[in-house]
């Protein structure tokens, strides 16, 4: 059956498509559907979410470590999503994984110079609120041991941001599926999602990911490749980063002495299996952190590509018509879905009443939201005849 007989064989035109239920999909959906809206979801994967990039990110939710690489919009989202994923996990009905216990930063003597450069990129893209009270905090010695007592003695010092947090990446897509069926969400899942024959709904919301590449051709995806091993009697507290100039890495602990060891970023689409090189790299680098991840075990070496716009910013953008399409959320979905999906299901409830009709009502939304810059339409095209101002 196709997406679209789907509906109509149901014979309810829903409200809300929403198309792709990976981490951004799922979360509109909810969303949509606990405001009392009728919403269907097309997912071309399975329940578990395990056709998603979501399902195989590591789930930390550290906006001032990506400060070091990412402009202050994100970090701004970051921050403010990190508020509001304990009200979302708190409605689910069944328990995720969420931690708000920091992130600590640390480096090898040989690549201190990282360690400036972070702190200067941090300062530079991260609100002072953010920073202040402790937020960046250096430790040493002692304080380095007493904040991981696992790392005691094997690193003179690091960057501990206490209030950063990490989540279950797969518990989390668990309980939002079920929180779909609790709300009543019509949920399709393994139905691919074709162009010419989409779901009937009043509005759409295309949340795809990389799947939404015939929309948005300038769409890329960034190659990620990440271990799961199980190192029992290690310990570490929460999510450590290794500054080095060609490995960077993330430990990310989760329940019953799990960690995600990540995270490779190649340019391009290449969902293959885990490279050698890359496999070699990223334990090799955990080793360096501790040697007790020598006698880990590795339960899985996975691969996915992150959404990715030139701008490498979020985007949701209205067609003029009937769709909104959310993307680009890039290495920061899980830091920053929740906002997104707010301001989403927002303009889609607006879109539903009428309340954006055009471009200048879309700009006035756009203009009360925090995220404007996130927000497009289509720009109105110069009429015939007219010659274009030139700006100043
Ligand atoms: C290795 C790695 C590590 C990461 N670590 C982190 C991290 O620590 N913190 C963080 O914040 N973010 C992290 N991320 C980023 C995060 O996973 C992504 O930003 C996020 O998953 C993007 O969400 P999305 O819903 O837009 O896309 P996805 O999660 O990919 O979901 C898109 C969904 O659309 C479905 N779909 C596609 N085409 C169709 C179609 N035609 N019909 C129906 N369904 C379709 C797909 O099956 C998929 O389920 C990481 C990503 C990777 C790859």
């Amino acid at each position: 059956m196709t997406a679209q007989s789907s509906v109509v064989s149901a014979g309810v035109l829903p409200d809300f498509a929403v198309l792709g239920g990976g981490l951004c999909g799922r979360l509109v959906a909810w969303r949509l559907a606990g405001e009392g809206h009728r919403v269907a979801l097309y997912e071309r994967g399975g329940a578990d979410g395990s056709a998603s990039a979501a399902w195989v990110a590591a789930a930390m939710l550290a906006p001032l470590a990506e400060a070091a690489v990412a402009e202050p919009l994100i970090v701004e989202l970051g921050a403010a999503s990190l508020e509001a994923w304990p009200q979302i996990i708190a409605q689910l009905p069944e328990s995720v994984f969420f931690q708000r216990n920091g992130t600590l930063v640390v480096w090898h003597h040989g690549d201190r110079a990282e360690a400036s450069l972070f702190e200067r990129r941090v300062r530079a893209n991260a609100p002072a609120a953010l920073l202040a009270d402790g937020g960046l905090a250096r430790v040493d010695g002692a304080a380095l041991a007493a904040a991981e007592p696992a790392l005691a003695g094997r690193f003179a010092t690091g960057w501990l941001m206490p209030r950063e947090g990490q989540l279950d990446n797969r518990q989390v897509l668990r309980a939002l599926a079920a929180g779909l069926a609790e709300r009543g969400v019509a949920t399709h899942w393994n139905t691919a999602v074709d162009e010419d024959a989409r779901p009937l709904a009043r509005v759409t919301i295309d949340c795809r990911g990389l799947g939404a590449k015939p929309v948005l051709p300038s769409l890329r995806g960034i190659r990620g490749e990440v271990a799961r091993v199980k190192a029992p009697g290690i310990g570490l507290t929460r999510p450590v980063r290794l500054l080095h100039p060609r490995y960077p890495i993330y430990l990310a602990p989760k329940e019953d002495d799990v960690y995600v060891v990540g995270a490779t970023e190649i340019e391009g689409e290449d969902m293959s299996p885990v490279s050698v090189r890359s496999a070699l790299e990223l334990l090799s680098a955990a080793f360096a952190v501790h040697p007790g991840f020598g006698e880990a075990r590795i339960l899985e070496l996975n691969t996915q590509c992150r959404p990715t716009l030139p701008d490498h910013r979020p985007s949701i953008s209205w067609d003029g018509a009937r769709t909104l399409v959310v993307n680009g959320l890039y290495r920061h979905g899980y830091m920053i879905a929740p906002e997104v999906s707010r301001a989403a299901a927002d303009l889609a409830a607006a879109l539903l009443t009428g309340r954006i009709a055009d471009a200048e009502a879309f700009g006035a939304l756009r203009e009360a939201s925090p995220w404007a810059s996130m927000l497009h339409c289509p720009q109105p095209q110069p009429q015939a005849g007219l010659a274009p101002t030139v700006g100043a």
